[in-house]
């Protein structure tokens, strides 16, 4: 039972969630490691989105509305934490959801499957193939899904996967909260923020951006610019914080 008036409520709710979905098979047992490097970078963050961040959001809706063929890649702590999100950013932007996991079996694909759906999303599911050049399990994809893509949304993604994707010509959106991860220096573009903060602000970009804006926002792309900008929002907050 965790207290309405503790000062982490918010963040001992999610962990606690989080423990569940480990127990239930949904997030892995790793991926309650991976949570946690997310939290200390989103402490330096102030747990807000800046406003590097927020522009970021509008460069991957722009990136998702001019794509012929957009993918979501849903890892099992995106979907135990932004299952709704999730569903909510496929409306506004038309891409396909497809799950793609590190610690692959078939029940959790269906698991997480299943949970997407329950939250409303479409998602693109059938036979997967060997199809990445990874000797991991984030190898296996559909070859109409992510194989195809031209787009791919990657929350909280590990960095082999991402540099195989751009390799193979795709742009990558990556949602990292650490902006020096591998992941986050190879995406084409990077969302330096928390994930269930940063896919309501993509959806919201991708119902009101002209299609001129998108055009504008997808040439001036610079991805080094936002790494840069969550750097020095991070060692600012740090320097302010111990004074
Ligand atoms: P890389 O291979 O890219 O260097 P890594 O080994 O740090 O990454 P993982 O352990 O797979 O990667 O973790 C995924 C990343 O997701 C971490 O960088 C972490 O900061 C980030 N992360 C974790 N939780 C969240 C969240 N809720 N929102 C956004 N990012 C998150």
């Amino acid at each position: 039972m965790i207290p309405h008036d503790h000062p982490r409520y918010q963040s001992l709710v999610t962990r606690e969630h989080l423990a569940e979905c480990a127990r239930s098979g949904i997030v892995s047992w790793e991926g309650l490691i991976s949570h946690g490097r997310g939290e200390a970078f989103d402490y330096l963050l102030g747990e807000k989105t800046s406003d590097s961040a927020r522009r970021a959001a509008r460069v991957a809706a722009a990136l998702l509305r001019t794509a012929r063929y957009p993918v979501i890649s849903v890892n099992g702590n995106t979907a135990a934490l932004a299952a709704r999100e999730i569903a909510g950013l496929q409306k506004a932007s038309g891409a396909l959801v497809e799950v793609n996991l590190f610690h692959r079996t078939p029940e959790r694909v269906a698991q997480i499957e299943s949970l997407l759906c329950d939250a409303g999303a479409d998602v693109f599911s059938g036979e997967a193939e060997r199809l990445l050049p990874l000797s991991h399990d984030r190898a296996w994809c559909r070859r109409d899904g992510m194989y195809r893509a031209d787009v791919v949304l990657v929350p909280l993604e590990d960095g082999d996967r991402c540099g195989v994707l751009v390799e193979m010509g795709k742009k990558v959106i990556a949602i990292d909260l650490n902006p020096l991860s591998r992941t986050a220096r190879t995406a084409t573009l990077t969302i330096v923020d928390e994930v269930t903060r940063a896919l309501p602000l993509i959806a919201e970009a991708c119902a009101t951006l002209s299609a001129e804006e998108c055009r504008e926002l997808v040439a001036m792309l610079d991805n080094r610019v936002f790494l840069k900008e969550a750097g020095i929002e991070m060692a600012g907050r740090l320097s302010h914080a111990l004074d």
